[in-house]
């Protein structure tokens, strides 16, 4: 078979790409597929590649564990600590209140990259019409000749080729990894400042090595780039306050912008997005990930569904309607999360008197209710089902 011509074309070989391959070829092992993959051959030449913290729910645990994708390293949530930098309003969230092993699992965008390579690189053995391209990182577009064509190519926010709906927060994240003396065990940290949300993840790298997430606008966040690590190390000890421990110091220091872009129709003839390809999100509630490999989970299951059957050869027509079905199986977790991401992004990004109440007031109810403070861990461990 030429590596051009296939049942199924996947178009980027991220994490939402990989675990889509890996899954359709675990339910249906003869499938033809071909995977597009700009990334390079070998795993040590991704080892400097993204090292942002990336917080992972349980329910893509259990995903990702289906194909014994699960990284080694990563570290557990047990806490959500959440307050407003000099206001009032504050929540503990924990996982014996939610009954869970643990809230959510935070792993480096590299280390979930490489486990998926190696998950598929085990399953590549078994599946004889799987082919797995390597294409330069120059090169624009490759001609294929596939019945149906699946869109991982993924991107951040104002680095992708195509724009639709969505909207500027004008903010931009610093990410790094910061050392606290004497930091809580399994703790994580989210407080809301003037400028955005910040927040201090657990890391593998041990308990007092976290991962830092500092969204602000993007000249506070350039500047804060440059800041000595001394000087950076002192106004995050002034926006955090002394609450979680004293920093003592910063390394990995990254920046990314922020925003959201969004596809109104996932699907058209015989082509469908999934991931960030689908969807870019502000990470304010840690959402992006988890929803594309919901994406990817369910895309699978409906195409190996439908070429793994009787018939010889499907239609075009069967193509598209069973890409319409994922579409509509889909809408439902799509329009929460993306809605509910976009809501904590402008909510917990304005500086607006009565926002800055209610937000207060919101945060003070989810202390004191219970089932409202269930339903939303559930809402953003599981998704919308
Ligand atoms: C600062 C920050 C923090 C985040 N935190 C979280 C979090 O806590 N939890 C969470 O769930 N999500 C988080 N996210 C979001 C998460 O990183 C993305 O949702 C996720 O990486 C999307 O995966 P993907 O495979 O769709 O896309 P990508 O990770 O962008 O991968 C796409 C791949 O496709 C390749 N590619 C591109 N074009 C082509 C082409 N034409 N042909 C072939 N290959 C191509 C690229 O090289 C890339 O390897 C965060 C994002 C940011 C920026």
């Amino acid at each position: 078979m030429s590596s051009k011509a296939c049942d199924i074309s996947i178009q980027g070989g991220g994490p939402v790409g990989l675990a889509c391959a890996s899954w359709i070829l675990q339910k249906f092992p003869e499938a033809k597929l071909t995977l597009l993959d700009r990334n390079p051959i070998k795993d040590e030449d991704l080892v400097n590649a993204d090292s942002r913290g990336i917080a992972l729910s349980h329910g893509s645990k259990l995903l990702l564990d289906t194909i014994d994708a699960w990284p080694a390293d990563c570290a557990d949530i047990h806490r959500v600590h959440v307050s407003q930098a000099g206001r009032f309003g504050r929540a503990l969230m924990t996982r014996e209140e939610l009954n869970q092993e643990a809230l959510g699992h935070i792993i480096r965008y590299r280390d979930i990259h490489i486990t998926l390579r190696q998950t598929l690189r085990n399953i590549q053995a078994k599946s004889p019409n799987f082919v797995w391209e390597h294409i330069d990182s120059n090169t624009e577009h490759v001609s294929m000749n596939a019945r149906c064509v699946v869109h991982a190519e993924g991107g951040l926010f104002k680095k992708q080729d195509w724009v639709e709906s969505g909207r500027d927060y004008g903010q931009s994240a610093l990410v790094g990894l910061v050392e606290v003396e004497n930091a809580i065990p399994h703790q994580a940290w989210e407080r809301f400042t003037a400028e955005g949300p910040l927040a201090v993840l657990p890391s593998h790298y041990g308990d007092n090595i976290l991962n830092l997430v500092w969204c602000g606008s993007p000249e506070s966040s350039k500047e804060r780039l440059r800041l000595s690590d001394q000087d950076f190390l002192h106004s995050l000890q002034l926006e955090f306050g002394s609450r979680i421990g004293r920093f003592l110091r910063i390394r990995d220091r990254r920046l990314y912008e922020l925003g959201l872009n969004y596809r109104k129709q996932i699907t058209k003839d015989n082509e469908v997005w999934i991931g960030n390809a689908a969807q870019t999100l502000h990470p304010v509630a840690g959402q992006g990930l988890n929803l594309g490999l919901r994406d990817a989970f369910l895309l699978s299951e409906k195409l190996a569904g439908l070429f793994s059957g009787s018939a010889s050869e499907q239609t075009s027509v069967e193509i598209q309607n069973t890409l319409e079905s994922y579409a509509q199986s889909r809408k439902a977790d799509r329009t929460t999360t993306i809605g509910l991401t976009d809501f904590m992004a402008r909510v917990f990004t304005s500086n607006l008197a009565p926002i800055v109440m209610a937000r207060g007031l919101a945060l003070t109810a989810l202390q004191w209710l219970p089932p409202v403070k269930t339903a939303l861990a559930r809402q953003m461990m599981f998704g919308r089902r």
